[in-house]
């Protein structure tokens, strides 16, 4: 298997270059850099299995030789992010698509779209069924990343029925665990980091908005599962456990046993109030459903953390990192 995974150097893509690399896949991992980190492949680099391409996806992308996946996960896709790349969020969910889309048609290779829970925006339909069409604001400021994936799953519908390309498409529900950026605005990993520096915990409006955690390992056992079955619809993949972003903190007070103080400020503009997804239809079709509690994944992503920061301090590594990864292609 020959696969190319677009946005291969940020949280979730990284995994899954580890995870197909493990499968024996070749992989082909393109990325801008813009937001994903060269750290996060180093480790691959020297491996016959795998190959780096610095590119934007948002423009012409040429690979040579067969390719028999092509797994879209590029995008900037953190509130913060796409709040300070609000154009290249629009470019990449579009033309991104368009370009990773026609890849796949060129080389008759299945297709993977990295969908989200957001394009269920403010949801007034709980848990979330696939079947829910969502309560998007298409002008608010999350609008850029919302209607960019609303935009990128129609396209990718219009390119199986008209191209008769083998598509899936997977809402990925709020994600977590290591080689998340510190403080990429996320509520889990600012809350982690803030903790382990001894900073007040900053939640956002009262903290009675609920978000579900899915360990990244669980997410990418489900992206994998529907890359090889025959399911064209979307699929929401995440952990249906429910919980307050206030017990978040707390949670993340306890296990880091900080002494950091818990402080609200003003919620988000259209800040969803909550998300949980509703996965009866990956366990039916997939026969998929999270393994990790919160528990043990908070502590395995505490452990990256606590070495992140370490190495941060040791060593700003991830310049040198960065210039090593992207002379070798
Ligand atoms: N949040 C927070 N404090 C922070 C960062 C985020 O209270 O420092 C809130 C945010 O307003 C949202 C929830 O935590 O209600 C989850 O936010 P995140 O950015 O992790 O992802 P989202 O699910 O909103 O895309």
């Amino acid at each position: 298997m020959r696969t190319v995974i677009t946005g291969g150097a940020g949280f979730i893509g990284s995994h899954l270059c580890d995870y197909l690399i493990e499968k024996g896949h070749e992989v082909i991992c393109i990325d801008n850099l813009l937001t994903g980190k060269a750290e996060n492949i180093v480790h691959l680099i020297g491996n016959s299995q795998f190959r780096f391409i610095k590119h934007n996806v948002s423009d012409y992308m040429y690979v040579d030789g067969h390719v028999d996946n092509v797994l879209h996960f590029a995008s900037p896709a953190s509130p913060l992010d796409y709040l300070e790349f609000p154009i290249q969020t629009l470019k990449v969910g579009s033309l991104g698509t368009l370009n990773s889309l026609g890849l796949a048609k060129a080389k008759k290779a299945r297709f993977l779209l990295a969908s989200t829970s957001e394009v269920y925006g403010d949801p007034q339909v709980h848990p979330q069924r696939e079947d829910y069409w969502g309560h998007v604001n298409p002008i608010g400021p999350r609008g850029v990343y919302d209607e960019a994936k609303r935009f990128a799953e129609a396209m990718t519908m219009a390119y199986h029925r008209y191209h008769q390309v083998d598509t899936r498409i997977v809402r990925i529900f709020n994600t977590y665990g290591p080689r998340m950026r510190m403080k990429d605005g996320r509520a889990l990993p600012n809350f982690m980091h803030q903790a382990l520096k001894g900073e007040h915990i900053t939640v956002f409006g009262n903290g009675s908005q609920t978000r579900s955690f899915c360990y990244v390992s669980d997410l990418v056992d489900g992206i994998y599962r529907l890359l090889v079955s025959h399911e064209h619809d979307p699929v929401n993949i995440g952990n249906p456990e429910e919980i307050t972003v206030l017990q978040l903190a707390k949670e993340i007070l306890a296990i880091t046993e900080s002494k950091s103080k818990i402080i609200f400020h003003p919620l988000p503009v259209d800040d969803p109030r909550i998300r949980q997804p509703d996965i009866s239809k990956a366990k039916k079709v997939l026969c998929w459903e999270p393994k990790v509690s919160r528990n043990d994944g908070l502590h395995k992503t505490l452990t990256y953390f606590k070495d992140a920061l370490q190495g941060l301090n040791d060593n700003p590594g991830d310049k040198e990192n960065k210039e090593n990864c992207v002379s070798i292609h």
